[in-house]
């Protein structure tokens, strides 16, 4: 997996990935930033467990901050190229 830097990952708007995706995140993930992309089904797309209270919800967070999460995201090809460019090219 090519290692993304910091300044190229942009993050998504979890209302672009479809109803089957979902904003999860505990109190670390809102403070920083870093809000994981949940899907129906499956999971959060990083293989970290879903298990805390979902703070980033609560907390109205929108945009998708996980670094895995986003190259997860990339690879499945659904984000959006709009809002992810740089992440598109590193495939
Ligand atoms: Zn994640």
């Amino acid at each position: 997996m090519p290692q993304l830097k910091r300044e190229n990952m942009k993050k998504v708007q979890v209302n672009k990935l479809g109803k089957a995706f979902s904003i999860f995140g505990g109190k670390g993930n809102v403070w920083s930033g870093t809000a994981h992309a949940y899907k129906a089904g499956y999971g959060n797309l990083c293989g970290t467990p879903a298990l805390s209270s979902n703070h980033a919800a609560m907390a109205g967070i929108t945009e998708v901050g996980c670094p895995q999460c986003l190259e997860s995201l990339a690879a499945f090809g659904v984000a959006n190229i709009e809002t992810a460019p740089d992440l598109m090219q590193m495939k």
